[in-house]
């Protein structure tokens, strides 16, 4: 029987310091910062584009579907919601239109002093945009790159679908899954 069902994972509230952060000017937008959610000890960080709303339009909470289909692969790979920190390129959702690069380009000092701070065993970067921004190269393509392991701004990192593509493209959802179950393989050779 399934026995997933997915949750709220708690929030990593920002730093007192950065909540008002207008670095990039995207706060003009007005989404909330969302700092990171899951365990902020974990040894697996997942870093995605930017945060899903956590709330819908009454401010009720939601698991938006990127959540949904992370924790399915997460969980159906065999890895323990404790072992997984989740934060993104961006810490806020974009509602209009932004410059892509710069914003992601500005933002990136938050996610530097997180890894700092958090010192994560693995990382494993979600799509395209997760990709490129952290590789610094906009040419990279996750087709081409996952399956494998890189060495990246300290970290061993590696690469996975975005799970919103997996949800709208149900033949991704393998390769998601498989993604995941090389982040288990591997954090289980390091737990020995
Ligand atoms: S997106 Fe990042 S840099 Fe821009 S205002 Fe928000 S936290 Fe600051």
């Amino acid at each position: 029987m399934d026995t997933f069902c997915p949750e709220i994972w708690p929030e990593d509230s920002t730093p007192a310091s950065q909540k008002n952060c207008r670095d990039c000017g995207l706060f003009e937008q007005g989404s909330r910062m969302i700092w990171g959610e899951g365990n902020p000890k974990a040894p697996i960080m997942i870093i995605l584009d930017n945060p899903g709303a956590r709330e819908d339009r009454e401010g009720n909470p939601m698991v938006c579907g990127t959540r949904q289909t992370l924790q399915r692969a997460a969980h159906e790979a065999g890895l323990d919601k404790d072992e997984i920190y989740v934060t993104y390129i961006l810490k806020r959702r974009p509602i209009r239109a932004y410059d892509k690069e710069k914003t992601r380009a500005i933002c990136m000092h938050h996610l530097e002093e997180q890894l700092q701070h958090h010192k994560p065993k693995l990382l494993a970067c979600l799509g395209n945009v997760a990709v490129q921004s952290f590789f610094r190269n906009p040419e990279l393509d996750v087709k081409e790159l996952r399956g494998n392991w890189y060495e990246v701004n300290g970290f061993w990192t590696t690469v996975a679908y975005h799970p919103l593509a997996a949800r709208r493209r149900p033949n991704l959802y393998p390769l998601l899954l498989q993604d995941f179950q090389l982040v288990a393989e591997e954090w289980d050779k390091l737990k020995v």
